[in-house]
């Protein structure tokens, strides 16, 4: 942080990651500019975007990154990772395949950290109750044992979307301030 006009100013880097399709995207627009695409690529081609929140009467930036389909040929690199302080890793509630991949991907983030990593399970689309392929007590459990927040969001109808990203930026917060 940084003194300015007598506040100070929190920089934080978060990444998302997650098998293709599970809605990484659309998780990232829906939070930092209310949109979603029912047609994704939503990758619009912009590495990241920036959100600011208020904590304690400071300003707190979140430099929220997505990957530009990468993961597709598990190919994200080093540089996705660098520097990030939180990360919320993502899996399709309606496709068990995605939930199985989660331990590949905390390791992949283990592996590229080098700090505290405030890190969030999501199960996102839990607006596809009726194809629901992975348990809500499935999902708590995984992220008890790895120590993960944890939290199911619908990128469509907006269900704890905000609260999901919130949980994270207050979390790297705390582990820094
Ligand atoms: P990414 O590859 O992980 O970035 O996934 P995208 O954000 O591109 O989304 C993949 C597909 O899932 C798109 O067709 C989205 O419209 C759809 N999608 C994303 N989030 C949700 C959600 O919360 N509910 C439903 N039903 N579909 C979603
Ligand atoms: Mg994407």
């Amino acid at each position: 942080s940084s003194d300015e006009e007598g506040g100070e100013e929190y920089l934080f880097k978060i990444v998302i990651i997650g098998d293709s399709a599970v809605g990484k995207s659309n998780l990232l627009s829906r939070y930092a500019r209310n949109e979603f695409n029912l047609h994704s690529k939503a990758t619009i081609g912009v590495e990241f975007q920036t959100q600011t929140m208020e904590i304690d009467g400071k300003e707190v930036k979140a430099q929220i990154w997505d990957t530009a389909g990468q993961e597709r040929f598990r190919a994200v690199t080093s540089a996705y990772y660098r520097g990030a302080v939180g990360a919320l890793i993502v899996y399709d509630i309606s496709r068990r395949t995605t939930f199985d991949s989660i331990g590949r991907w905390l390791d992949e983030l283990q592996t590229h950290s080098d700090t505290t990593v405030a890190r969030m399970l999501v199960g996102n689309k839990c607006d596809l109750e009726n194809i629901r392929d992975v348990s809500v007590e499935e999902g708590k459990s995984l992220a008890e044992a790895e120590g993960l927040f944890f939290m199911e969001t619908s990128a469509l109808d907006s269900t704890n979307v905000k609260k999901a990203f919130e949980i994270v930026i207050r979390e790297i917060y705390n582990n820094v301030s």
